[in-house]
């Protein structure tokens, strides 16, 4: 299996919890590898680019073979109000968190079709459905896994292959320690549970989405976000 952004955050959770269940785990990286559980394959690649993408999936394929479980996980944010955000800002957070998910899944879609079996889960975010003011870019990106997620579950689910998007609150990773104090506290008095999710506890739905018992489960859309979405 493969995990796109995989060296840190809630990627490295998820690859982490793929290890521990036995499976071979192979994680894209762009700033190093350095620190990675030894289990881990790292390959280097950003997602913004087709051609490391297409040489990042061959270097997997010949040490592990075809990847079964595709988890879609690299993304970014350049966070300011629609007034100030600049065209450039927009296109950026999109191909890397949306046009990227596109060129992995299709990547994927190749061996996958070939073993006529297949899992893709998108990590999308709970502010792809409710909207986030100052986020037009990045909720946008997010809510567009949604469509891409779902067309790929029509194209794909006669051939043994599901699509899924996990779609996290706020976890405590290096994306949310760059939010302002003040910031973060407000964002807790709006989740019912009161606190930040742990990377973990995102890996969890990942794993069970690309395990025998989710095999029935094809273009769901499951809230990880103590109860911040709720109705969405
Ligand atoms: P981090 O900022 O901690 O990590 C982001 C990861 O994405 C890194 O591995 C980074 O690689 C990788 N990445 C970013 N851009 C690229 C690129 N162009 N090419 C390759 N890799 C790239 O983020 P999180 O772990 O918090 O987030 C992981 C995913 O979960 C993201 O898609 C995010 O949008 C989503 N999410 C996060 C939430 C949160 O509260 N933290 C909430 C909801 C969703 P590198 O180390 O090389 O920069």
């Amino acid at each position: 299996m493969l995990v796109t952004g995989g060296n840190r955050g809630i990627g490295l959770a998820i690859a982490k919890a793929f290890a521990a269940q036995g499976d071979q785990v192979a994680v894209t990286h762009r700033s190093g590898a350095e620190g990675l559980p030894g289990e881990l394959l790292p390959v280097q690649c950003d997602v913004t680019d087709s051609a490391a993408i297409d040489a990042a999936f061959t270097e997997v394929e010949e040490k592990h073979g075809p990847v079964q479980v595709l988890v879609s996980n690299a993304g970014m944010n350049d966070d300011t109000l629609l007034m100030r955000m600049s065209e450039e800002s927009f296109t950026r957070v999109v191909d890397a968190n949306l046009t990227a998910a596109y060129r992995v899944a299709k990547r994927a879609s190749r061996g996958m079709l070939r073993a006529k079996s297949g899992r893709m889960i998108f990590i999308s975010s709970v502010v792809g459905l409710t909207g986030s003011a100052g986020q037009v870019n990045y909720a946008a990106s997010k809510a567009g896994l949604v469509g891409l997620a779902r067309s790929i579950a029509r194209e794909l689910g006669s051939r043994g292959i599901t699509a899924n998007v996990v779609a996290p609150g706020f976890v405590d990773t290096d994306m949310t320690r760059a939010l302002p104090d003040a910031r973060r506290a407000e964002i807790l008095t709006q989740v019912p549970l009161g606190r930040y999710a742990s990377a973990e506890e995102i890996a969890s739905a990942v794993t069970w989405l690309g395990s025998d018992a989710a095999g029935y489960v094809t273009g769901a859309v499951i809230p990880v976000d103590g109860g911040l979405g709720m109705g969405h």
